[in-house]
């Protein structure tokens, strides 16, 4: 079997990624999600293990100290972090690894790990952004202005991107996230011994 990858998902908040992530781990049985460790309090509905590892700050600094994260940032006002040996496990087992984290993560992880694919969602329009954020309700006022300022700084980082996707309709989305996970599937480095099965 061969090896997995890490598919690192990244976008301004409220462009969609939870949901388009979702949709893709209930669609796809080879991936799974990579929950990160943060340092923000959990939202309404939010559980531990399932959508962060709630840790205090000193928590955080001794893992960063153990060497415990892929990468780490401090992403708004809060530490966010990929825990590393859950990842690498799983690559091993062959998995497709979603990471949904920033792009100052994205950029860590594609230094370490070259051959991680990087996905850039986009909102339709910035207007649209902004009303998705209000709309989710989970901020303060504050808070959702800190996040729509902060996404113009995010989307100068697409270049170092691979992908985009648009996230306008969310199925369509998924679908074209999916397209770029068929491609990396096929690429033939990722398959040494394809020929021996093909002529034997
Ligand atoms: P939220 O607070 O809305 O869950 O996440 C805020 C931002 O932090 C999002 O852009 C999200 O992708 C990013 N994020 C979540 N986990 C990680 C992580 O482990 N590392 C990094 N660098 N960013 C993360």
């Amino acid at each position: 079997m061969p090896k997995g990858f890490l598919l690192v998902v990244s976008g301004p908040s409220g462009c969609g990624k939870g949901t388009i992530c979702n949709k893709l781990l209930q669609r796809n049985k080879d991936l799974v999600f990579s929950v990160s460790a943060t340092t923000r309090r959990p939202r309404n509905g939010e559980k531990e293990g399932i959508n962060y590892f709630f840790i205090d700050d000193k928590r955080f600094k001794k893992m960063i100290g153990n060497n415990e994260f892929i990468e780490y940032a401090k992403v708004h006002k809060n530490y966010y972090g990929t825990p590393k040996n859950f990842v690498l496990n799983e690559i091993n087992k062959g998995k497709i690894v979603i990471l949904e984290i920033d792009v100052q993560g994205a950029l860590q992880v594609k230094k370490a790990y070259s051959e991680a694919i990087l996905v850039f969602l986009l909102p339709p329009s910035m207007s649209e952004l902004k009303k998705r954020l209000t709309k989710r309700g989970t901020e303060t006022e504050e808070d959702i202005n800190i996040r729509y300022q902060n996404a113009f700084e995010e989307l100068k980082f697409i270049k170092k991107y691979e992908y985009f996707v648009i996230n306008d309709k969310v199925i369509e989305a998924v679908e074209k996230v999916e397209a770029v996970i068929t491609a990396e599937k096929l690429k033939v480095k990722r398959h040494k011994n394809i020929l021996e099965k093909i002529i034997f």
